[in-house]
This record gives C-alpha cells, structure tokens and sequence, in this order.
C-alpha cells in the first residue's frame, strides 16, 4: 500500500467521522470482513453482519461506512444507549458454514464487546445461532435460543407508527384507510407491515423482485406489480422495503407521491441531487433510520438482557412522536427532514461526549 493510500484510508474516516475500520482475514477458509465502529459515545457500537457478493472491497468499504454511520443515528434518535456499528463479509453466502462463521465470531471477540451483532442480509437465524457458540457478542437470537426472536415485528410496527404520523403532520389526521400505499419488497419486514396496512383498510401496491415472495401476496385488497409499472401510479405513501439506494437520481425522477416512509436501509442515494428534487416535488421524506428503529429497539433490549417484547414494542411506538418532532426541528430550521434527523441524533451524541 503506498504512503497516499494509508492517507487517504485516515481522510475517509474523518470525512465519515468514523472511529474505528477494522478489517479481518482468514486467507484459508477465504474469509474477508471490515467491521465499521462509527461511534461510541452513546455505547457499545451495535448493527447488523450482512454478507454480500462485492464487485470490490471498495464498494464494500462504503457499503460499511454508510451503514454503520446510521446505526449511530438510528440508535440515538430512538434514545438507546447504544453507538453506531456494522459489518460486512465479502463474498458469496453460499461458502458460509459453521465453521467459517465460528472463526468470524473469533474476530468479533478480539473487539471484546466494543462492537455487538445481530443479523443482516444474507445472514441466517442459524448463522446468528453458530456466531453465540464462539462469541458472546451477538444478539437478535431466536426465542428458543435465548432471544426476543424475529425483530422484523418492531421494525414493521415502528414503519407503520411512522407513516400515520407523518400523514398526521400533513393532513392532521393520521388514518390510512383508503390510502394508496406502494410496498416495495414484500420480505420479512414489508409482509408485516401490509398486515399492519390491511388491518386499517389502506390499498395495498405490492411490487418484489422473488415472484415466489409476491405470490403469498395475491390476495384481495392488493395489487400486485410489473417492475416496469411500480412508478405508473400516484401514491399518498411510497414504503421502500427491499435494499438500500431505492431513492435515487433515477427514482426520484418518476416517483409521484406525497410521502416516502420505508424499513429499507440507506433509501437515499445521491443525497445532493434527491434532496432537493424531494423538495421541488413536495414529497416528504421520512428518514429510514428514524422509522426502522424497531429492530435495535429490539435487540438493545436482548444486549442488556432485559428479554420484555411489550417494553420493546412501547418504545418503538415513541417512533410516532419521534417523527413529529423531526418534522418541526426541520420546518423550524427550514432543512430537509433529513438533515433534521442526522442533526438530532448527533445533538444526543455530542451532548454524552462533552460529558
Ligand atoms: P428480507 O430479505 O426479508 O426482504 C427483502 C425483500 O426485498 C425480499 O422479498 C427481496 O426479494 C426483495 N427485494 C430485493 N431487491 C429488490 C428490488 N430491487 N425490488 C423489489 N424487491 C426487492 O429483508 P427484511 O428483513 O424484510 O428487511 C427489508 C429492509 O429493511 C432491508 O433493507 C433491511 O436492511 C431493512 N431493515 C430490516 C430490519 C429488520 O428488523 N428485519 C430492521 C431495520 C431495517
């Protein structure tokens, strides 16, 4: 590595105010990880291992920086005494097995509890499983193994506490019967929150990559999409639930809305471009890591063993104060919802840091 890319390397964590990169290496079993530690202040970093096939270590390293600079947001916003962290393994999931996974957990004991993991793309309830026979520093384990279980079910319900009220602080009423909502990946997450949807008699658009995922959703009350047809309609709510990046130089172009409320991580891309078309557009924009905090909420709560589902779904129901006041700190201050958002969690962060 030359003299310049040492340099850089150090630029790019203090341009992304990260603390810590640590990359980790097991040439034989052909395991590559970085684990991002953006922030501490608030606690332990805590976030998800997600597994992804890279085009290059690059594109992993960002992938690692943005994601785990948003756990620190998402954390603080939803009051948790948690910081900010994620990792990544590069390479194809299908070389996972027990043992690689267990020489992975090998790493994470050497961070001795500076970073806590849960589950991500590409990772299994049976992966998180084999991580806790190495490591005591995973959470988000299944009920029979000591867990809350399935955090989808907060995340869904903190997404749908969020869309009722940002239609509260625009219509002053927050019911979503009838209201057209377009679901974009219909997993574990958007399955739940068209349940949450239907209940309250709102129109379901459904649109998911897996045909064999969409087709549990052919029901009545649902509508299901081509790809090519997701933007032909006008929507009160766009919900991306799929992958990051759904909001995007392209995307922002065709989406008619009035709000975009979704679980999906890391929504916008091409923030420079997006925000401000959002703002042309009058679309509101209600930050991910605002709404989708039900899942830390969740596994925060296993991390310092208190193991109460209803304590777990009362915080995460805060999330429909939490985004009323994100919208009044970004009207007041005449800033996207956005920034809003970033500037509240950091306002928490730096508050225990001058301590
Ligand atoms: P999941 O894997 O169960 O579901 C994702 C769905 O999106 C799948 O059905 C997949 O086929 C579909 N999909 C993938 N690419 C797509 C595309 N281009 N267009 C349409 N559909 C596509 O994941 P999940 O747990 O439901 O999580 C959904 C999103 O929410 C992810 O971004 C995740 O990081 C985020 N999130 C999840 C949780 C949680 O508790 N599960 C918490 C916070 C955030």
């Amino acid at each position: 590595m030359s003299k310049d890319q040492t340099k850089s390397i150090f630029n790019y964590l203090n341009e992304h105010e990260h603390e810590q990169l640590i990359y980790c290496h097991d040439k034989e079993l052909g395991l590559k990880a970085i684990v991002g530690i953006h922030n501490t202040a608030l606690g332990p970093a805590m976030g998800g291992t997600r597994m992804w096939n890279y085009t290059s270590d690059e594109e992993a390293l960002n992938d690692v920086i943005n994601l785990s600079m948003a756990m620190s947001y998402k954390s603080s916003l939803a009051g948790l005494n948690a910081g900010g962290g994620k990792a990544v393994i590069i390479g194809d999931p299908r070389i996972k097995n027990e043992k690689f996974i267990r020489r992975y957990a090998e790493f994470l004991n050497d961070l001795k509890g500076k970073y806590w993991t849960a589950q991500d793309v590409n990772m299994t309830s049976e992966d998180i499983v084999n991580i806790k026979k190495t490591s005591r520093y995973v959470v988000g384990l299944p009920k029979e193994h000591g867990g809350l279980g399935d955090s989808s079910v907060p995340t869904a319900y903190g997404v749908y506490l969020g869309m009722k009220s940002a239609l509260m602080n625009v219509t002053g009423k927050d019911s979503l019967s009838d209201k057209k909502i377009l679901i974009q990946g219909v997993g574990k997450v958007g399955g739940k929150l068209i349940d949450y949807l239907l209940e309250e008699g709102s129109k379901i658009y459904a649109y998911d990559i897996n045909k064999n995922n969409l087709e549990k959703f052919n029901r009545s009350n649902i509508i299901i999409l081509k790809e090519e047809d997701i933007f032909k309609n006008r929507y009160d709510i766009y919900s991306p639930c799929a992958l990051g990046g759904a909001v995007n130089k392209d995307s922002v172009d065709q989406i008619e809305c009035d709000i975009i409320a979704g679980a999906a991580n890391n929504q916008i891309s091409d923030e420079d471009i997006v925000l401000p078309k959002l703002k042309e557009k009058n679309i509101l924009y209600i930050p991910d890591f605002l709404i989708n905090a039900g899942g830390i909420i969740s596994v925060y709560h296993e991390q310092i063993n208190d193991l109460d589902t209803k304590k777990v779904m009362d915080m995460t129901s805060d999330i429909f104060d939490k985004v009323t006041d994100v919208l009044k700190f970004s009207s007041e201050n005449n800033i996207s919802t956005f920034q809003a958002a970033v500037q509240l969690a950091k306002d928490r962060i730096n508050k225990v840091s001058e301590k």
